[in-house]
């Protein structure tokens, strides 16, 4: 049994026991590894990346779709870029106000192989009759689409290799014209104990973009370094000062049950520490 040592940071990281390798290669794109850990359940890394695993998936793929989807209130259509392990398409295929999800995954191998070796991962999301899945570069999509969303969501990795692009200016601006009215773009953004300097180019990027921006917070252990950011571009900034009574009766309302989000959660992800405020320009978290 051998181990697996993710490479993400120099002199730090993070160890599993492979207790069973289920699946490795080499994509077109990336390095793919699908092994099983005795505590953490199935996990997938790209270019020795974690990017999954079974056991804790659940609190990123909640946070990353129902804080944007409940916060719009009525959002019909549906952008993913990224997400080939099919948890965010799960989770938004529950809102049964979503009529049409568009997903973009670079790498189709990683939709195959997660299919096959995550299956409780994406729980047949990939059937799903609203879905219309792509398999193209995320950037290339949102730069020659006609197409208008209501919520995009950038499930992406870490800003390097084929992700390093999901994080550029001209993705924001292209996601920006992407968005219907009241539309909402939230993305992946690393963890600002680890990677602050990410926040803070993303920040830079948003402002002047999205008449409201910001990040909200929740801790996923796999994602190693303290608690992970996601980033928040919103066009109506009412969307982000809702009251929790409204949050509770649209979360009432879906009928989804959740194993992190809640409506409380959903607010309290939004007030980020002093540190993170200092390095993104904000005195507050207003
Ligand atoms: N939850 C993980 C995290 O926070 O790091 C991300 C998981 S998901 C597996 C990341 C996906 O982004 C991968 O399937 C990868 O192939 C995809 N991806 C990377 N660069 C991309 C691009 N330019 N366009 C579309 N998908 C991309």
């Amino acid at each position: 049994m051998s181990d697996y040592l993710e490479t993400l940071y120099e002199g730090y990281g993070q160890r599993f026991s492979m207790d069973k390798l289920l699946h490795e290669v080499r994509t077109e794109h990336q390095h793919l590894v699908i092994f099983e850990n005795a505590r953490m359940g199935r996990v997938m890394a790209l270019d020795g990346v974690i990017q999954t695993t079974e056991a804790d998936e659940f609190i990123y793929h909640e946070m990353l779709t129902h804080v944007p989807i409940l916060a719009h209130g009525a959002a019909k259509r549906v952008l993913i870029i990224g997400g080939g392990d099919g948890g965010i398409l799960r989770e938004v295929r529950r809102h049964r106000s979503v009529e049409s999800i568009t997903m973009v995954e670079i790498d189709g191998t990683v939709v195959d192989m997660c299919k096959e070796f995550l299956p409780n991962h994406s729980c047949g999301a990939f059937e799903d009759p609203r879905l219309n899945l792509v398999i193209d570069d995320g950037m290339n999509f949102v730069a020659n689409t006609r197409e208008k969303f209501d919520v995009i969501i950038s499930d992406s990795t870490d800003p390097i290799g084929p992700g390093e692009v999901l994080f550029s200016e001209n993705f924001y601006q292209a996601c920006r014209r992407c968005l219907n009215d009241g539309g909402i773009l939230v993305t992946q953004n690393g963890t600002p104990f680890m990677q602050l300097g990410e926040v803070q180019t993303t920040a830079g990027r948003m402002d002047g973009l999205f008449p409201d921006w910001h990040f909200y917070m929740a801790a996923v252990p796999t994602y190693i370094g303290g608690s992970m950011t996601f980033a928040w571009g919103s066009i109506d900034p009412e969307h982000r000062k809702l009251p929790l009574e409204t949050l509770r009766q649209r979360f009432a309302g879906s009928g989804i049950v959740t194993r992190y989000y809640n409506p409380e959660i959903h607010l309290g992800a939004f007030a980020l520490p002093q540190y993170v405020l200092q390095a993104i320009g904000k005195p507050s978290n207003d």
